[in-house]
């Protein structure tokens, strides 16, 4: 099989290394956003594919017989590319998303949001230092509204926009420790992220419940209509092993 993984996540390099394991011909995409990513095994290529026609170019022109969406819950625009350049192109897609965080039993206790804009007017009403980890690139939907706060900013590479002088800048990668957290967010008093899922950011919320910090999230968009969904990396294996017969 030749599979197109869109990646730029741990699940997709989980996946990749799987089905180069089985002896799949295995291609990763990566957005190109991150200066030194973690590379998968296999082959990988790097930047945009020109929205929808040059994703369905790109999968009729490399003979690739399945789509494998493994990008990460908040990168929507290449999902719904996804979803519009497979059909066209006529290959089987499917989309590979880690759980989110909503089942933890503290989920119930937190201030979830619609979005960005939402996320920023929350925590400006409910602290003074906030701890954002929502990602680089939507760091500008909090500038005005958290501008006097003084907010401490995690980022894995530096942002493209002026920060506030009264904010911190962070520059780390996770994953993260517990004893970590404890530090990092040891002078916060309002915890702001997105419900990306997964163990190696989860700490933080464990942080801010020994701490009964507030902590507000941005839910997750719902996925593309139509689309198989899985997990884990496994039971995406599995969908591929079930289109190559073997
Ligand atoms: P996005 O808004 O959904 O995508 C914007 C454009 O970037 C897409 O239209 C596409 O350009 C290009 N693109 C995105 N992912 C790509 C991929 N895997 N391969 C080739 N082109 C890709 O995406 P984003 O939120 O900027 O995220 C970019 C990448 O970073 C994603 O692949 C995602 O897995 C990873 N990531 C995102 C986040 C996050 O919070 N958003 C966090 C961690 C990792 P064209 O239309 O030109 O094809």
């Amino acid at each position: 099989m030749r599979v197109l993984i869109l990646g730029g996540t741990r699940e997709a390099r989980a996946l990749a290394e799987l089905l180069v394991h089985d002896g799949d011909e295995v291609v990763t995409s990566l957005a190109g956003r991150v200066a030194r990513p973690r590379l998968p095994v296999g082959e990988v290529r790097i930047g945009g594919f020109g929205g929808i026609d040059g994703l369905a170019d790109h999968v009729r022109g490399n003979a690739v017989d399945a789509v494998v969406d493994a990008t990460h819950p908040f990168a929507e625009q290449i999902s719904a590319n996804a979803a519009a350049a497979s059909e066209q192109a006529g290959v089987p897609l499917l989309r590979l998303e880690r759980p989110g965080w909503s089942e933890r039993d503290d989920a119930a206790m937190w201030h979830w949001v619609d979005d960005h804009d939402e996320a920023a007017r929350v925590a400006a009403a409910l602290g003074k230092r906030p701890f954002l980890t929502v990602g680089r690139q939507s760091l500008h939907r909090f500038v005005e509204p958290l501008r006097s706060h003084a907010c401490v900013v995690r980022v894995v590479d530096p942002p493209e926009i002026a920060l506030p002088s009264a904010w911190t800048l962070v520059q780390s990668r996770g994953p993260y420790t517990l004893e970590h957290e404890r530090e990092a967010m040891s002078d916060t008093d309002v915890l702001v992220t997105k419900d990306s899922g997964g163990s190696h950011t989860e700490a933080k919320l464990d942080v801010a419940g020994e701490r009964g910090i507030p902590v507000v999230v941005v839910r997750r968009a719902s996925g593309q209509a139509g689309v198989s969904v899985v997990r884990d990396a496994a039971d995406a294996r599995a969908w591929v092993r079930a289109r190559s017969g073997r």
